[in-house]
């Protein structure tokens, strides 16, 4: 059969083993998301374990904190441990608790050390921007200059990183190393066993920030022997806007202090002594600071419980066939249309395609006043994100369709070329 056909998708969709899981989620009507990357999808079990939850707070006031079906006081670990296998983590050493960015602050505060000539952070001039904010202000606490003192390894190319330049610029002065495990806009997914093996060569503590790729990609930080993690949950995971964070800590780190201390980190058995001494948690729940955000954290119960079922490795396994069917089409339908493909063509690519051109801002808006939800990264990225659970074959040869029509017919330009405020 053409590859090229709807009958073709229609073909792949049958033969889909996960196509089940679509009925779980909320699909936005008459619209084609792909999104899913930025903000996952509602599903039916994350909207009832927040009513749930609602539900203890109703019926029991101050004692839902220890009963109902729920229990609030140990909700953070809870969910932890339903996340563990997403980032191949023993269950104690997985929290759900802050947000990416307050997570890093948290795991920097504890595991950068600098003494003597080793005093710098090594990162990546393509990261996050949160991520970056982050490290300097943590750097300026500590009283060093962040832009002497941060190290950003530059990418030849604007989109990807070599590994090998990473590990150049592991030397004597890095006290820290933080770098994504896919990066955000390219979608390059970084071999974490390689970095994390030269990294301990060196003595140098390495965490990741995994927010493009759990919930998108298999994990295995406990064997790599990864230092730390952290990520959020409302991405791939489909948590929820705002849906509370997670971090890991190997466990070969249990009993260090965090740099941050709240009660919330307590061992719980001794948190309502009320005691001015502290008694640490010794796992990774140890970094966690106040209150857990329980009615953020009820959608996640429901969301990963998905995620047990579907496993991550089949999520994996579809979301390479997504990808691969997309390019082909993005090579075979829309050649003519100048479209650079961003993103790696071999499996070192994460769970989103990155089209750039010159006209995608306005291109993105073209797309969604055609009901095909995309996101826009400045400033000429058009990312789109085929997502395992709820996305089909068909939804990638109709984006890719409307794609077609829109550049054929000129249509982005009756819009502007420029981003709207939340791109
Ligand atoms: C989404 C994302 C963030 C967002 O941080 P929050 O604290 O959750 O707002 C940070 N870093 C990366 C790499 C991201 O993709």
């Amino acid at each position: 059969m053409e590859k090229t056909t709807i009958e073709y998708a229609r073909q792949l969709d049958q033969q889909d083993v996960l196509a089940n899981f679509k009925d779980e989620f909320y699909v936005l009507e008459d619209k084609i998301y792909m999104d899913g990357n930025s903000l996952g999808l509602m599903s039916k079990r994350a909207e009832e374990k927040l009513f749930t939850l609602l539900d203890s707070w109703k019926r029991f006031g101050i004692d839902g904190w220890t009963e109902g079906e729920h229990p609030w006081f140990y909700l953070s670990e809870q969910v932890g441990a339903q996340m563990a296998p997403l980032v191949g983590g023993k269950k104690e050493e997985v929290i759900a608790t802050g947000s990416t960015t307050t997570n890093l602050h948290q795991l920097v505060s504890t595991f950068y050390k600098p003494t003597g000539n080793k005093t710098k952070i090594l990162a990546d001039e393509l990261n996050f921007p949160s991520d970056i904010y982050a490290l300097q202000s943590q750097l300026a606490l500590k009283g060093y200059s962040p832009d002497e003192h941060l190290v950003r390894v530059k990418s030849k190319d604007g989109r990807f990183l070599d590994e090998a330049d990473i590990v150049a610029a592991m030397t004597e002065e890095i006290a820290l190393i933080v770098l994504p495990s896919v990066l955000y806009r390219s979608g390059q997914i970084l071999d974490i066993a390689y970095l994390t093996k030269e990294a301990k060569k060196r003595g140098i503590p390495i965490g990741f920030d995994l927010c493009h790729s759990v919930g998108a990609i298999e994990h295995d930080l406990h064997t790599q022997g990864v230092d730390f993690a952290f990520w959020c949950t409302y991405k791939h995971l489909n948590g929820g806007p705002g849906s509370v964070g997670g971090l890991f800590v190997h466990e070969k780190h249990f009993g260090i202090r965090a740099g941050l201390s709240g009660w919330f980190g307590s061992d719980k058995e001794a948190q309502f002594d009320m005691s001015h001494t502290m008694t640490h948690a010794e796992q990774a729940g140890a970094f966690q600071i106040g209150t857990p955000h329980v009615l953020s954290l009820a959608p996640l119960i429901g969301a990963l419980e998905i995620f047990e079922e579907a496993t991550i490795q089949r999520v994996r396994k579809k979301s390479l066939q997504l990808t691969e069917y997309f390019l082909m089409l993005v090579e075979t339908e829309l050649k003519e249309h100048a479209f650079t493909i961003g993103n790696p063509v071999d499996e070192s690519r994460g769970a989103h395609i990155l089209l750039e051109h010159e006209e995608a801002a306005r291109i993105c808006q073209a797309l969604k006043a055609d009901g095909v939800i995309p996101d826009f990264r400045a400033p000429n990225g058009i990312r789109l994100a085929p997502v395992a659970l709820y996305n089909t074959f068909k939804e990638v040869w109709q984006t890719i369709q409307t794609l077609k029509t829109i550049m054929e017919e000129k249509r982005y330009e009756q819009f502007e070329n420029k981003r709207g405020i939340v791109a």
